[in-house]
């Protein structure tokens, strides 16, 4: 056994993030072992259900023909506005979405994972499942030169570690690169379902034509009784992913149950008929590191990288999270790579890494929304104020009232203004705008 105990590099969790790094790692003639605590690679892992192509093309430029588990391409997407008993949709449906391989696809990530790691075992990585790594082994000058795993003399070295332990970065606490526990205002709860339908409903009930089609929704009000989250119901080929995400702190300030929100959610008018007959096939939580770019643990340190939600790579705004978790742990394992090749694995060296980043959309874009947190917070009735007016202001325009059109469009604005004072909207718009780094 001694002589399989040193690798050229190790790697913390078999999600997106640690997978690619496993690969492109492997690929570049590394000796790789990767350490997944789940029962396999994805058994544990949840998420909304949109993955991007163009960042799992960087990873494997030809994955289209290996077969990637996706469940249907992302041919209409959008937002659904809720108020409590009306809905306002706004979708965008387009022929250019049909092109394959499509730039989005709907998946559940323990198959998606699962064939992912298969691609790394491929490339030559070791990928070993049903081993936690529970410490990180530091020699006299706190270099990380190892891991230490749960299994019985399981110590493993290897001059590079790259931790993608994903939302609980516990490691990367250890290692003093982040701070304590995540702060409630920082971190978002999600429940999620996935509800088997037959494929021929689920097409009629999304028109849809065939398999080559697929819906993706993000909702916001009423989803999260009016409260800063987001609501999700996306099409696979025969479920459905649905679920609810909201800050934790306003699950405890509000003192609401998750499961009970998504129930709510479930039983909306506009979203009750969608899933009318089905069965629960899979039911989950997790959390979304929502800390942005200036609350990033520090990225790097001798002989160790943190990549993807370990880092609080995720872009809340756009659901975006697997793909910067593939690009994150694409740069570090090229920066693993330089570092074999100068032999040099110092925090100096490293820096490599955390240069890509920026270079790259992933720190530009978490840059960029770096206050979105901050708005959420700062203005909880946003998402009731303004969704609530939108269904309120459709209902008016979209009916005859026997009254002038001018009159019914001043009763629009007037029903914006008994909601919120016209500083208010004013100060609004002017948070969000600098929420949205513009
Ligand atoms: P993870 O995927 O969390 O993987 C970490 C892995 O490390 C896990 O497999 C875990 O078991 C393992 N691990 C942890 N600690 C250890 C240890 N000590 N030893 C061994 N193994 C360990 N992103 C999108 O792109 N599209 C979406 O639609 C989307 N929707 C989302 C909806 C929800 C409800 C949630 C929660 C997230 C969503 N995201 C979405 C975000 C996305 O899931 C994450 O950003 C992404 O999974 C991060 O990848 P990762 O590899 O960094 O971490």
């Amino acid at each position: 056994m001694a002589d399989t105990l040193n690798f050229d590099a190790i790697v913390v969790g078999g999600g997106p993030s640690g997978l690619a790094s496993a690969i492109i790692m492997a690929r570049a003639g590394l000796k790789v072992v990767l350490f997944e605590r789940g029962r396999f690679a994805g058994s544990k892992n949840l998420f909304g259900g949109v993955l991007y192509t163009s960042a799992i093309q960087e990873i494997l430029p030809d994955f289209m023909a290996k077969n990637p588990p996706f469940e249907r391409p992302v041919t209409e997407q959008g937002y659904w506005l809720l108020s409590p008993a009306s809905v306002v949709r706004m979708m965008h449906r387009s022929e250019q979405y049909k092109v394959e391989p499509a730039a989005a696809y709907t998946g559940l990530r323990a198959r998606f994972d699962e064939w992912f790691a298969r691609q790394a075992v491929a490339e030559g990585a070791l990928v070993i499942a049903k081993t936690a790594v529970i410490d990180v082994l530091r020699d006299n000058r706190d270099r990380v030169i190892g891991v230490r795993t749960d299994r019985p003399d399981g110590d493993v070295y290897a001059p590079v570690t790259i931790l993608s332990e994903g939302v609980n970065n516990l490691l990367t606490q250890k290692l003093g690169l982040a701070q304590g526990d995540l702060p409630p205002r920082l971190v978002a709860l999600s429940v999620k379902e996935v509800i088997g339908l037959p494929q021929a409903t689920i097409e009629q009930r999304f028109g849809l034509t065939g398999l080559k089609e697929g819906v993706a929704i993000d909702l916001f009000g009423d989803a999260t009784l009016g409260l800063p989250g987001t609501a999700f119901l996306y099409s696979n080929k025969t479920s459905i992913s649905i679920g609810v995400g909201m800050l934790l702190e306003m699950f405890v300030e509000h003192r609401l149950r998750p499961h009970e929100v998504l129930a709510r959610f479930k039983a909306h008018p506009a979203i009750r008929p969608l899933l009318a007959g089905g069965e629960s096939l899979e039911y989950g939580a997790h959390l979304i590191p929502e800390f942005g770019y200036d609350r990033m643990p520090r990225l790097y340190a001798d002989g160790v990288m943190v990549a993807g939600d370990a880092a609080g790579m995720v872009d809340a705004m756009h659901r975006e999270g697997t793909n910067l978790a593939m690009m994150a742990g694409k740069f570090a394992a090229e920066a693993a790579i330089e570092a074999h090749s100068s032999k040099d694995f110092s925090a100096r060296h490293l820096q490599a890494y955390r240069d890509k980043l920026e270079a790259s959309f992933v720190m530009k874009d978490l840059k960029q929304y770096r206050r979105m947190t901050d708005f959420l917070d700062g203005t909880p009735h946003f998402m009731k104020t303004y969704v609530d007016f939108v269904n309120d202001a459709a209902m008016r325009y979209f009916n005859a009232h026997d009254m002038p059109k001018r009159d019914m469009e001043k009763d629009i604005v007037r029903s914006l203004g008994k909601r919120r004072s016209f500083l208010g909207v004013a100060q609004d718009v002017m948070r969000l705008m600098r929420g949205m780094g513009l």
